[in-house]
């Protein structure tokens, strides 16, 4: 079983310090098992914005901005994963938003994109295409929204975001080596995939595979399922490319 403290739940306020010197991510495992940490023998440290902290099948999920909290947050952690009692476990968590709610605010959400060359006449053109899909299959409906080349993603073809409550906007991040590797009408199919996401977030629908993905991606056209076989290049082996929405986009 997973448990997991999600980022927007809670909103507590805790006095912080943010001078103490930050772990390295090898020893905050031996830091919370010092403090009681039982039944976990693998600590991972994460940048995950919407799970701080989870754990499963003996493994910690944390973030980043806990290398640097104090023992009394981390005995928290320990309290959040070792909790006997529901009222227990809950005023863990609540510490351990409180602590990192600002502490992850400090940080930029997005990195700033530095545009290579082509990305601009490759952002246009699907722009372009977001355009004429979004009157073919939403009426227009859909909101304009900033498209990105995405040279860091391997895995994905592409990612939709929904816009954070601390005012950054929505966007379609579409990766580049998707773009390189397989013909424009997958790219095409990808961007539609995102645009399905969009328009859920607009409307109110959960964001996500389910049913409301199914039924429109099967009225667009579009495969209705979150991964996809495209097309390789015949010396690799066929692998499925994997899309996902991301946790903060879940959340938000
Ligand atoms: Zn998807």
């Amino acid at each position: 079983m997973t448990k997991a403290a999600h980022y927007h739940e809670e909103s507590a306020q805790l006095s912080l310090s943010f001078d103490t010197v930050p772990r390295s991510a090898g020893q905050l495992l031996p830091a919370l098992q010092r403090l009681g940490l039982k039944g976990i023998t693998d600590c991972r440290v994460t940048n995950n914005r919407a799970v701080m902290v989870s754990y499963g099948n003996g493994v910690l999920r944390i973030h980043s901005a806990y290398l640097s909290a104090p023992d009394e947050v981390l005995r928290s952690i320990v309290r959040f994963v070792c909790a006997r009692t529901r009222a227990e476990g809950r005023q863990a968590r609540k510490i351990l938003l409180a602590y990192c709610l600002p502490a992850v605010d400090r940080a930029p959400r997005r990195r700033p994109v530095a545009l290579r060359p082509g990305d601009s006449d490759l952002i246009s053109e699907l722009a372009l295409w977001h355009h004429e899909y979004n009157a073919r299959f939403f009426k227009g409906a859909l909101k304009s929204i900033e498209i990105r080349i995405s040279h860091r993603m391997r895995r994905r073809l592409g990612q939709y975001t929904a816009a954070s409550t601390d005012g950054e906007p929505a966007e379609i991040s579409i990766s580049r080596s998707h773009v390189s590797k397989h013909g424009w009408s997958d790219v095409l199919h990808t961007l539609l995939h995102e645009m399905v996401h969009q328009w859920q977030a607009e409307t109110g629908c959960r964001l996500g595979h389910g049913r409301s993905f199914r039924n429109k991606a099967r009225e667009v056209g579009i495969a209705a399922c979150a991964c996809r076989e495209v097309q390789r290049p015949a010396t690799k082996a066929c692998q499925p490319e994997i899309e996902l929405v991301t946790r903060v986009a879940l959340s938000a």
